[in-house]
């Protein structure tokens, strides 16, 4: 991506195009792997000297404010210690904002489920299912989540 590109985007959400924004939002755009706030500052910290973890914090928020990322945690059973004490899994971020479907396996690697087969997985749900839920449950459903966890087979085409 280049820096006129990113500084269209920065500016197109209302957020000043800065150099430190600039760089980590081309990280976050750069990689699959949805990484942790830990995880960008490691991707851009040597890029940026004097870049503090929080400044990474800051610039996550208000991208995920201004829809340019999406935040999301994992559920604390999947790829963490099961031990009571363990911390609660660190957020992770995603650039890709539109709706798509989280597989997570292997101690906790995030990958998207490709789009077509999410596709299928949300037009397959059973809308009656869905009506008598809302009926039930006195709501109407703006939008289903599915998340996707797994044990890798070693298997794959
Ligand atoms: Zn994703």
């Amino acid at each position: 991506m280049t820096d006129a590109r990113t500084r269209s985007i920065l500016e197109r959400h209302g957020l000043r195009c800065t150099r430190q924004r600039a760089e980590i939002y081309h990280a976050l755009v750069s990689t699959s792997s949805h990484p942790t706030a830990e995880e960008l500052f490691g991707m851009v910290r040597n890029r940026l000297p004097g870049l503090s973890l929080a400044t990474v914090y800051n610039t996550l928020d208000a991208f995920v404010r201004r829809g340019l990322a999406r935040k999301f945690a994992l559920p604390p059973s999947v790829g963490e210690d099961p031990s009571a004490s363990a911390p609660a899994p660190a957020a992770r971020y995603d650039a890709d904002t539109s709706e798509h479907i989280h597989l997570i396996s292997d101690h906790g690697k995030v990958r998207d489920v490709p789009p077509d087969l999410g596709r299928r997985l949300i037009d397959g749900l059973p809308p009656d299912v869905l009506d008598e839920l809302e009926r039930r449950m006195g709501v109407s459903i703006d939008q289903v989540r599915i998340e996707i966890s797994g044990t890798s087979t070693g298997r794959s085409c």
